[in-house]
């Protein structure tokens, strides 16, 4: 039989798919006999009911009553009394932490009449009649979608009228009068009555929770954060507790470590006499948890002991929100806790070292992402520079952008191209939008458990929060300093969240501990100790080698100083360009083959040295040298810009006029899928004797320096085993006629990229002919999904995202479906008709964790990237290792 409401005291940590992470976490703790107020979770099967019928299932309301009756019971206190009466809070709670994305109703149980109890029961009339204003706010708003607009114009107005400026100076009378405006705004608004019915409050605000599953702004975060819209979320019901009692009262949120940094000891905030939204939100400023042990030195005690026990529960940073009601320590939510890169590192080896984990799990916890960013580079320091304004170093990284003071601003902006930074006295939910687009988010209030830290470490976005001395005026468009600076809407901004400092205009950049520690190997503290034995650890699991995508002597040295083994794919076309770009038009515009031997005589010894220094500084190495690939109209002028200058020109010179005939022979309605790759190789056979040449004797020049060079010949675009079969002719003529002119043994294996799905479905055909395959999964997903990645990505995926056609872009993130069952099948074909293939990866995905993980198992031999990302790419071959093949799915 489905149970769809779950007490807390039957469910357990395991059970998150059902009881959202926040029900499962209030479960274990439960269990494990830490003082968590009572109460029962709605499971996340019966909001999935609800989202695909639009009704509960039948059997909730019953199942609710029934929990509500034994919560009843054991609080001995009844819903709506008019004596010391229960109340309730309604929160969601899905999977996954999503932070703020979803509805909270809370103080649920309180009317006409239970306000009387309350006030009764807590000796507060004030407090009493604050929680029902409250509560007709929150009720109005998500569960009767009144604009909240009307309520704070209400408490406005009512403030003016009695000339205060603070909700706190409201006496009892005052929030006697709001409730009533309320309740009259409610009615007016929604043309129905704020329900005195304490049952119905509670059914109403459970479907409220469900529907929020489908706010506009948890879908966006779902998207980024690749969470399934298929889960739905949890509802928690939950005995109220009030950190809102007095001076003996407060709310607060800690965690078991620094969740910024990884280091040891507990970490948090508090705020006294407060409710605990006050603390998330932002809205107050909150003291460091440290404090508490002077405010409420026994509750400090008890909960630093909590924490140590659900860290070592969990064996993980957990994070706690609690609230002490008149001396009484209530613990509302644990999890394992948000941290930023460096703390997951840190924490990771941290819990090896203290025996928590093992190291296995340690390389689980950490993922190439997070390295990624850690290698980012980070405002060079200058103990001279007075910065603008100073907050704290909420979510780390170096971030320039013109100031932005809204969330639209922040999208309009993103949407130029323009890097921007948000301003924010403090973000809410609603600003979601603007915090994804903006490079780093910046508020005024609020402390590093604020909406806006927490998001922006979630997202690894640069984040500097309560950056006091900084007044916004986001109707204005503009901040002003204490000193009385103003930062107007446009103005440059450095924002470097791993010191909370804020600049005025563009600082310089250098290396982060990590990007130089990966380059030059000298570890400088716990951070890069950590990176290094998860590197380590990553080497030695993995099977699938990472090459690098390089193709200058500068990178290929820095990707083998990043970790690469070789390159998987050197593209050539950039070196026909520049000062070369001249000798390129003499050989296209040759008008017989002996002007076009001359120019590609002048080309040759410049593609040696080429050649010569990439396999020096990749001695040893394989370097996988792809033949030129892209059509060459694109090594001339622009066809509109040539013709418009000739048309102004009264009499034009001969080589221009030559030059724009040229161009316009050469014109491609679809150059992606024109005369490119081995139809260039065999249109024009001297450009590629012309290459091969190159490569052979820098091969030979290497082997009489006493090198070890390895170079290997890739031939794009191959769709048929006949074209193939043609080029590898003409290359090894070439290379057996350098080997005698030199006198040297020249191996070098010809392969070819696979990267056209006729290459896909014939690759057994196509492997007689090739030593390897190359797997160019750029031009595959386009080809296979028959759309220009340049055109397609601005033209139509924001409209297939919200559609669900995708959920990340396919030319970020294999499309595993379709472009993966291509590679697999081809796989499977060359390897059957070749044995001992050679297969690899140079296309984007090469970098890409997702498609990492599925290129370890489909069988390949090597990724490539480019070599920034090798160190990352190398920690998630090893990762993989560690995976059962179903973990990798999407959430
Ligand atoms: C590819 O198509 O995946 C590839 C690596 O080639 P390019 O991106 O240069 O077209
Ligand atoms: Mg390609």
């Amino acid at each position: 039989m489905t149970s769809y409401v779950s007490a807390f005291a039957r469910g357990s940590r395991d059970m998150a798919g059902l009881l959202g992470g926040k029900g499962a976490g209030l479960a274990e703790m439960t269990r494990l006999g830490l003082p968590v107020p009572p109460g029962m979770t709605v499971t996340t099967e019966a909001c999935r009911v609800y989202l695909d019928s639009g009704t509960e299932p039948p059997e909730m309301a019953g199942e609710l009553e029934e929990g509500l009756l034994a919560l009843e019971k054991e609080t001995g206190r009844t819903l709506g009394s008019n004596q010391d009466p229960l109340l309730v809070s309604v929160r969601s709670g899905s999977r996954f932490s999503m932070p703020g994305m979803m509805d909270t109703v809370l103080d649920i149980g309180l009317n006409n009449v239970s306000v009387l109890g309350l006030a009764a029961a807590s000796g507060k009339e004030r407090f009493a009649w604050d929680s029902y204003r409250r509560l007709l706010q929150m009720y109005g708003r998500t569960v009767m979608g009144v604009d909240g607009q009307h309520f704070e114009d209400a408490l406005a107005h009512l403030k003016h009228d009695r000339s205060l400026k603070q909700d706190q100076q409201l006496d009892v009378a005052d929030l006697q009068e709001i409730v009533g405006r309320y309740q009259a705004i409610i009615l007016r608004e929604s043309g129905e009555e704020f329900p005195q019915d304490p049952r119905a409050q509670l059914r109403c605000a459970v479907r409220a929770v469900f529907s929020s599953w489908n706010a506009e702004r948890a879908r966006l975060y779902r998207r980024r954060e690749h969470i399934s819209d298929a889960l739905g979320t949890a509802v928690n019901i939950q005995a109220m507790v009030f950190g809102n009692l007095g001076a003996d009262s407060g709310t607060g949120v800690a965690f078991t470590r620094d969740p910024a940094t990884g280091s040891a000891g507990a970490y948090g905030e508090y705020l006294s006499d407060a409710q605990g939204e006050d603390v998330v939100a932002g809205i107050r400023d909150a003291v460091p948890l440290a404090e508490l042990e002077r405010l409420s030195p026994a509750c400090y005690r008890q909960l630093l002991g909590h924490l140590q026990t659900l860290e070592g529960h969990y064996r993980d940073l957990c994070d706690v929100e609690f609230t002490i009601e008149r001396g009484r320590l209530w613990l509302l939510q644990t999890r394992v806790g948000k941290r930023t890169a460096e703390a997951s590192f840190r924490i990771a080896y941290a819990l090896v070292d203290e025996k928590v984990i093992s190291d296995r799990t340690a390389l689980e916890r950490v993922d190439g992402e997070e390295l990624t960013r850690l290698m980012f580079p980070q405002f060079a320091a200058d103990p001279a520079r007075a910065p603008l304004a100073r907050g704290l170093a909420a979510s780390p990284g170096a971030a320039v952008g013109r100031a932005v003071f809204d969330s639209a601003a922040a999208v309009r902006s993103a949407g130029r191209g323009e890097a921007c930074v948000l301003i924010r006295r403090e973000t809410t939910p609603d600003d979601l939008p603007g915090m994804v687009a903006a490079e780093a988010v910046v508020t005024s209030r609020g402390g590093k458990t604020s909406h806006a830290a927490v998001v922006a470490r979630g997202m690894g976005k640069v984040c500097v929060c309560g950056a006091e001395n900084l007044t916004v005026d986001a109707a204005g468009r503009r901040a002003t300093t204490g000193a009385g600076t103003v930062v107007a809407e446009g103005d440059l901004l450095s924002v470097d969240g791993t010191t909370g400092a804020v600049h005025l205009g563009a600082l310089p950049l250098e290396s982060s501990p990590v990007g130089s520690f990966l380059e030059n190997g000298r570890s400088t503290g716990a951070l890069t100790d950590a990176v290094a034995r998860s590197l380590r650890h990553a080497d030695s699991a993995r099977r699938l080698k990472v090459y690098a995508n390089a193709d200058t002597p500068h990178d290929a040295a820095l990707a083998r100083r990043l970790g690469a083994e070789g390159i998987g794919l050197c593209r050539t076309e950039h070196m026909f360009l520049g000062t070369r770009r001249p000798l390129v038009e003499a050989m296209i515009l040759a008008a017989d083959e002996a002007a076009r031997a001359k120019a590609l005589d002048a080309l040759l010894p410049l593609q040696r040295q080429d050649f010569v220094g990439i396999l020096e500084a990749m001695d040893g190495l394989p370097v996988t040298i792809r033949l030129l690939d892209p059509p060459l109209h694109e090594f001339l002028p622009d066809r509109t810009a040539l013709s418009l200058r000739l048309a102004a020109t009264p009499s034009p010179a001969a080589h221009d006029v030559e030059l724009l005939a040229a161009v316009e022979r050469m014109h491609e309605t679809n150059p992606m899928l024109g005369l490119r790759g081995v139809r260039l190789a065999l249109t024009v056979p001297g450009l590629i004797t012309m290459q091969v040449r190159a490569v052979a004797e820098a091969v030979a020049e290497r082997l009489r320096a006493g090198g070890r060079p390895r170079a290997e010949i890739m031939v794009p675009l191959v769709g048929a085993v006949e074209e193939l079969r043609l080029v590898r002719d003409r290359v090894e003529q070439v290379l057996a006629e350098v080997a005698a002119e030199t006198g040297t043994r020249i191996d070098c294996p010809i392969g070819t990229m696979i990267e056209l799905p006729r290459a896909a479905l014939t690759a057994d055909r196509i492997a007689e002919a090739a030593d390897f395959f190359s797997f160019g999964t750029n031009d595959l997903t386009q080809t296979t999904w028959g759309c220009s990645r340049d055109d397609a990505e601005a033209a139509f995926f924001p409209l297939y995202f919200k559609n669900h056609i995708f959920e990340t872009s396919p030319f970020t993130s294999l499309d595993t479906e379709g472009v993966g069952l291509l590679i697999t099948m081809a796989l499977e074909k060359g390897l059957a008709s070749r044995p001992g293939l050679t297969t690899g990866v140079c296309g984007e995905h090469g970098g890409d964790a997702r498609s990492i993980h599925f290129f370890h198992r489909a069988g390949l031999d090597y990724v490539s990237c480019s070599p920034y990302r090798v160190p990352a790419a190398r920690l998630e071959a090893g990762r993989a290792t560690l995976r059962p093949a179903e973990h990798s799915d999407s959430r």
